[in-house]
């Protein structure tokens, strides 16, 4: 199979000490039946799928056959969840292999739902299709509105039912990542407390995210503000386009600053800062405006694990790593800032900007606005009228921001190319999401990959998709749920 499909794995993390994972083969399942794959990501792969049949996909993609050259895993890891300290790792989920592109790119090839491990605890290992549906459509739209993330290769059935609050599809899905590693696996490792392997781990880290700094004198700290900085570019791309991930625990933080793990995520509609889908987080720590103080206690976390490497001195190490981690607030006060210039077309910095922002996100909130219409609204697009933008208050903003757009050298042509460039026309709503996912459960894909589609070109102006860019019924009191 390998030279039909170009399979090429250099299976780097399984050498690695096996007291960072279990090595370990997928559950295999009853009645495999690939549901989707995803063309344009195995074409980046340089994988060819086109050659196998049918039943040869199904049993690949739920782990009943195995590549050549895969040597499977499962990772471990732990984690801070929703502040609390806890040994995790791949409950369901098992690393086939990394594969190796064309350009020497090294990617996870990993199934999630693909039964139990080591570290299942009470879990079943099994993951639902509505979910694993949901993963796909998701990931695919956030890497199309060009944020960091994981992305889906493919989806099958099982043939088995999983037990949840009724009985469910069983599904996995078959996600790619420039790596699994997050922070909870250094947190793993360093709760080992043997400051050798913890080395280790970090030139394995190194070599593989950040080789510019293999000959580092203090790679600890220069991972801890690559990391800062990649952290701060995601969290404000998700600011940007009103994105809640919704359970950002420390084993949901990538080292390679992509997004993962779609369970409870869910984009804003209506404009309010507080905004929190999952139905676990009822104290609203992971709300839309708490994600940049969360990736900054995450990085806090990450920053704990380094310290036997920053320094021999504990105390000049603290020292060291606060020093970076107190970078943040004003890392990111500056990129928000420069995102949100963007997304209003503003070419330079003037003194007056971040009261004309907040002046337009306070508007928003007090009257219920759409967060990505009103943006579109403004680069004057017709699909996108309503009466609220008639109101004086929204008017005499508008007149603050026409004068605003005024200095330096700005033209309505290069505001509005500046603005296309970040805004995007459409996002993955609430209410379509859940509509298409419901149909797809009952065997018809039809709406979901029309929505897939038209999710795939969120910056282009696409005709006949009115229906998609609004939300019919209000995301208010919508519900999303961790692990399912
Ligand atoms: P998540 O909420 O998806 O980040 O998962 C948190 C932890 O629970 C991870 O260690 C997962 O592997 C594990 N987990 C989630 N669902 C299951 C399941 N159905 N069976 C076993 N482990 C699971
Ligand atoms: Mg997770």
């Amino acid at each position: 199979m390998k030279n039909k499909i170009n399979w090429n794995f250099d299976n780097s993390y399984s050498r690695l000490s096996n007291a960072f994972k279990e090595h370990i083969k997928p559950v295999a399942v009853k009645k495999p039946e690939l549901v989707l794959i995803n063309d344009n990501l195995a074409k980046k792969l340089n994988l060819n799928f086109t050659k196998i049949d049918k039943a040869e996909l199904s049993a690949l993609f739920s782990g009943n056959i195995l590549p050549e050259g895969s040597d499977t895993i499962a990772q471990a890891y732990a984690g801070h969840q929703f502040g609390h300290f806890t040994m995790l790792g791949d409950g369901r989920a098992v690393l086939i292999g990394e594969h190796l592109t064309k350009s020497n790119n090294r990617c996870d090839i990993q199934l999630k739902g693909s039964g139990k491990t080591a570290f299942s605890r009470n879990g079943d290992g099994r993951a639902a299709l509505g979910p694993m549906l949901r993963e796909y459509i998701i990931s695919e739209a956030m890497h199309n509105l060009n944020i960091p993330s994981t992305r889906s290769l493919a989806v099958a059935k099982t043939g088995e039912k999983i037990i949840r609050d009724t009985p469910l599809q069983g599904a996995i899905l078959t996600r790619v990542a420039s790596s699994h590693i997050r922070v909870g696996t250094f947190q793993y490792v360093a709760a080992r407390d043997k400051k050798d392997e913890l080395e280790i781990f970090l030139n394995y880290v190194v070599k593989r995210h950040c080789p510019e700094l293999i000959h580092s004198k203090k790679k600890a700290l220069d991972l801890l503000k690559v990391l800062i900085n990649k952290q701060i570019d995601l969290v404000v791309n998700w600011m940007r386009v009103g994105f809640i991930h919704g359970v950002m625990n420390t084993d949901n933080m990538t080292i390679s600053g992509e997004t993962i793990d779609y369970g409870p995520c869910a984009f804003m509609d209506t404009y309010d800062p507080k905004t929190v889908f999952s139905s676990i987080d009822r104290m609203g720590r992971y709300a839309y405006c708490n994600q940049p103080s969360i990736t900054k206690w995450n990085l806090s976390r990450f920053a704990e694990c380094l310290i036997p490497l920053i320094h021999q001195d504990q105390d000049q190490a603290i020292k060291s790593a606060t020093d970076l981690i107190n970078t943040f607030e004003k890392k990111y006060e500056e990129s928000w800032m420069n995102m949100m210039r963007k997304k209003l077309g503003l070419q330079g910095a003037d003194d007056k900007d971040k009261f004309l922002i907040i002046d337009l996100l306070t508007w928003m909130h007090q009257n219920k606005a759409d967060y990505t219409n009103t943006f579109c609204n403004l680069m004057g697009l017709k699909e996108y009228d309503d009466n609220l933008y008639r109101g004086n208050d929204f008017k005499n903003w508008k007149k603050s921001w026409l004068e605003r757009l005024k200095l330096n050298n700005n033209t309505p042509e290069k505001y509005i190319k500046l603005m296309r460039s970040v805004n995007p026309l459409v996002i993955p709503r609430n209410d379509k999401i859940e509509k298409t996912l419901e149909i797809a459960e009952n065997g018809n894909l039809g709406p979901f990959k029309k929505l897939l589609k038209i999710l795939e070109k969120p910056y282009v102006y696409q005709e006949n998709i009115s229906d998609y860019l609004k939300t019919e019924s209000s995301s208010k009191g919508y519900k999303t749920f961790c692990g399912t």
